[in-house]
């Protein structure tokens, strides 16, 4: 047997199976039970909270040769030929594909006709707003003189998109987003009736994900069984979304709270060592360090196991909501560097160093300009510091990394060195030898050293690299 998506085998086929919609299906089964159907909905809300769902019981609602308190029975002739999707006088159109005039004269021309065996012909158009004007005009003289046996319903979810002459001349019902809870319940059932064994956490991360939309969330479970054996466990979901695990999360976390580069270089060389996605995973971190700041202000958050708030806990012992708000605007504006950068990983790991020292540099910036002029052995570590504020204030963070483990001196021959303990990778060295690089470079000693000077970069033997 050819395989069903979960979503097509569990798609609601009563009103009352529709998920977190209940103001519309009620008052669409009052409509029926009382003969007042309209001739034509408009069925609004975001992807997946069931607008086709509930089109299609409408559809064979009021076709319905037996219809049960303004259920289809989905038993009769009509609903039978219905859910197979073989009565003729059911019509579905997707309006991205069909969006042309053509496609409702071919309609309006057809509604004339009494339906072939139904009660009525039902039209019903998904993404009715990718329809072209001329399409809209079409439709709209179909709308304002509607055959007594059409029904159109129109679904969309950008209902902003459509002529106010179409709106008003439809009913319209704004589907509701799915909540968290809505969808966890309709999950249990599924897996229940699918007999699949899941972990509550796994539901829980599934329907977090979803983000509203049911059909989705049906979709990643499917993804799930059909990936896995056995019990789908929340740690199956996480990798299989791609979603950092917990561990990363935190121990990243607990490095940026404390100050820790060490700590924070080490876990990010875990993660690009992992190949895991960068972006992704410094957007879930900035997740995390809001859920910190929520915590820190109202104690609870729903988004986390027992043992996990506990570690969530303990960093927040460590540090306060000022250094959380601080990390929420320097990863924010990371996670922007890193939409256009080439080097992502660079800057990645360059960034959360940036945001470790961030605190260390203003004490010790200020005790330089005291210093400054006392020795000239203090002026050499001065120089450095000096320089690689001045880098940061230019916004030459990479640059500035890439210099925090060198030696900044000026040289017996008038010339400020800097100086490589270490033998310099390849790819620091070209990016060092570009212009602008030593550009940058050469503009902070100068302004450090309030004179014109020239810099070179050499090793520990004093050779020039
Ligand atoms: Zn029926």
């Amino acid at each position: 047997m050819a395989y069903v998506a979960l979503y097509r085998k569990f798609r609601p086929k009563t009103f009352g199976e529709v998920v977190g919609q209940e103001h519309i299906v009620q008052t669409l089964k009052n409509q029926i039970q009382n003969n007042r159907v309209g001739h034509a909905y408009l069925f609004s809300g975001g992807r997946g909270s069931g607008k086709t769902s509930t089109a299609k019981i409408l559809a064979r609602a009021v076709n319905c040769e037996h219809p049960v308190n303004g259920e289809p029975c989905n038993e009769c002739e009509m609903c039978r030929q219905a859910l197979e999707g073989s009565l003729v006088d059911i019509t579905e159109m997707d309006a991205a594909s069909n969006n042309g005039v053509d496609n409702i004269r071919d309609i309006r021309e057809e509604v004339e006709f009494i339906p072939t065996s139904a009660k009525y012909r039902v039209y019903i158009i998904d993404e009715v707003h990718m329809l072209s004007t001329g399409a809209f005009n079409a439709l709209l003289k179909t709308l304002e003189e509607p055959p007594a046996h059409v029904i159109f319903i129109l679904a969309t979810t950008e209902p902003q998109k459509l002529p106010t002459t179409i709106l008003s001349r439809c009913q319209r019902f704004d589907f509701k987003r799915i909540s968290i809870e809505n969808i966890i319940k309709r999950l249990k059932v599924i897996c229940e009736e699918n007999g699949t064994e899941i972990e509550e956490g796994a539901l829980r991360v599934i329907a977090l994900l979803a983000d509203g939309a049911l059909r989705d969330a049906i979709s990643i479970l499917d993804r799930c069984i059909a990936e896995g054996d056995g019990c789908i466990t929340e740690e199956k979901v996480k990798e299989l979304a791609g979603i950092p695990k917990f561990e990363y999360l935190v121990n990243m976390a607990d490095g940026l709270v404390s100050f820790d580069s060490d700590k924070v270089l080490s876990c990010a060389e875990a993660l690009i060592a992992d190949g895991k996605d960068l972006n992704v995973f410094l957007w879930e971190l900035i997740k995390m360090v809001r859920d910190l700041l929520v915590l820190a202000t109202c104690k609870t958050t729903e988004n986390y196991r027992e043992d996990e708030l506990e570690r969530l806990k303990e960093l927040l012992s460590k540090t306060d909501k000022y250094r959380l708000i601080a990390l929420i605007d320097g990863l924010s504006d990371l996670s922007n560097q890193m939409k256009w950068a080439t080097q992502q990983e660079i800057i990645f790991e360059a960034g959360l160093i940036k945001l470790c020292t961030a605190k260390r540099q203003e004490p010790t910036s200020e005790s330089v300009s005291v210093s400054a002029a006392t020795s000239r052995e203090e002026n050499h570590s001065d120089l450095k510091l000096k320089v690689l504020t001045k880098l940061k204030e230019n916004g030459k963070i990479l640059l500035r990394a890439k210099l925090e483990s060198t030696k900044i001196e000026l040289g017996e021959d008038g010339l400020v060195h800097i100086i490589f303990e270490n033998p310099v990778d390849a790819f620091t060295k070209t990016s060092l030898q570009k212009d602008e690089s030593k550009q940058a470079i050469k503009e902070a000693v100068i302004s450090s050293l309030g004179k014109e000077v020239s810099v070179k970069f050499v090793n520990l033997r004093g050779k020039e690299e």
